[in-house]
């Protein structure tokens, strides 16, 4: 009987290496080093660790290799490098993991590969390297323009170097670049918003990202405010902020695609497109999330351990079941089966955070199911409050309702709850 068992097993295998796992068409590949760790922040992402850069860029290459032997070589739509700071580290790098995945997937001229830049990193030079390593976008963590506010949220560039950054991206030609601005920071007012959006526009990035600030559990923020040595910001103000943002970027023919994002046309992040039709894509990298044949699975989060694992791990096993195969990787840390009760909540959020919307008829040819029974009664408030408004069986937010729209998710998530 064991003796069948392992034969059934064996030839299950070699079904599966002939026939390859289904694929992802985006790579995220996670750079965790920054050159300081700003105080509000609570992404993976640490300072004073340079001396693992060469160690942990090798293990994410031999990552890439392992994860290449189980899916068949598909066209790569997006490649998108974040952080932590990925232009902290030499640009060399940078290309290296390019040339890693080129060997592996097929990335041409029309993949979009994203750099996520700090400005004190983004020198002419360093810039021209991206470029001929095939980087085709930039985002640039601006956040603010008022020194007095970057140095509040202890970022490690002022205004001049904001300035700098973006006017070297100009002179080498670069016009696919995102900026990302923080509002509702404790202090910050309307008139420097106004002031930020309104220098930044005369750049023309193609793209803006707007990220309400927030103070994260297990930040030092999070003690400040606990100790009261710091308020978080008037609501009144924060309204008068968010319009402004809102009616300069409208203003200026920018689309807001997605909640906190907003592009000229044709300029929308397909990587980050990608998550939010809820496809597939594959992260490399300490903490990297991954999401594959309904599986949603992330790294191990320590740089160290990391490289630790990777060292262990010779090879994959593909197994008929990716559950199997996913069980025998060392260095996940973590997994989720998404159920189909779970996808149809994620597809609901990810829509409404679209500017497409929830469409009811889309709905039903996804799931073969009816919207109305999966939403509660709270939605028909929603309606009532205007922070929701539904136009040929779509639903979509309203602009003030995008203020309130994590109490619509919440709905979502637990129903009545
Ligand atoms: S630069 Fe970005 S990733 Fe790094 S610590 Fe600051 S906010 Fe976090």
């Amino acid at each position: 009987m064991a003796n069948f068992v392992r034969k059934m097993i064996k030839n299950q295998i070699k079904t599966l290496n002939q026939n390859k796992h289904t694929n992802f068409e985006s790579i995220y590949i996670h750079i965790p080093f920054c050159e300081i760790k700003c105080p509000y922040c609570d992404f993976n992402a640490y300072s004073n660790i340079d001396n693992l850069t060469s160690d942990l860029i090798k293990a994410m290459k031999v990552e890439i290799d392992l994860w290449a032997s189980l899916f068949e070589k598909k066209d790569i739509k997006s490649i998108y490098f974040g952080g932590g700071t990925p232009s902290w580290i030499d640009a060399e790098y940078i290309k290296d993991i390019l040339r890693s995945i080129s060997k592996n997937f097929n990335v041409s001229d029309n993949t979009e590969i994203t750099l996520e830049c700090n400005p004190i990193d983004l020198s002419s030079e360093k810039i021209s390297t991206y470029i001929n390593a095939g980087v085709s976008r930039f985002s640039v963590g601006i956040q603010s323009l008022n020194d007095k506010t970057l140095k509040f949220i202890g970022r490690n560039h002022d205004r001049m170097k904001a300035l700098n950054s973006l006017n070297n991206l100009r002179s080498n030609n670069v016009t696919n670049f995102s900026v990302d601005i923080m509002y509702g920071i404790p202090y910050q007012t309307h008139e420097e918003i106004k002031e930020t959006v309104s220098t930044l526009l005369e750049f023309e990035p193609s793209h803006f990202s707007s990220y309400s600030f927030t103070i994260e559990p297990n930040t030092p923020f999070f003690k400040y405010v606990k100790e009261n040595k710091i308020k978080e910001i008037d609501e009144e103000e924060y309204l008068k902020i968010f319009n402004i943002l809102y009616l300069l970027l409208k203003e200026n023919n920018y689309v807001n695609y997605e909640i906190s994002n907003w592009a000229k046309k044709g300029f929308e992040s397909i990587h980050n497109l990608n998550y939010w039709d809820n496809n597939k894509f594959l992260g490399i990298g300490p903490g990297a999330h991954s999401y594959i044949n309904n599986f949603r699975f992330f790294n191990e989060s320590s740089p160290k351990k990391y490289i630790n694992k990777i060292s262990k791990q010779n090879s994959l096993n593909n197994l008929v079941d990716f559950a199997d195969t996913l069980q025998n990787v060392n260095f996940i840390s973590g997994k989720d089966h998404i159920s189909e009760e779970t996808k149809i909540r994620e597809y609901m959020i990810f829509s409404l955070r679209k500017n497409s919307g929830l469409d009811k008829n889309q709905f039903y040819n996804q799931f073969t199911k009816n919207l109305e029974d999966h939403i509660s009664s709270k939605f028909d408030d929603f309606l009532d409050l205007q922070i929701l408004e539904m136009n040929k069986d779509i639903y979509k937010f309203t602009d003030k309702g995008k203020l309130l729209s994590n109490e619509v998710f919440r709905e979502i998530l637990y129903p009545e709850g």
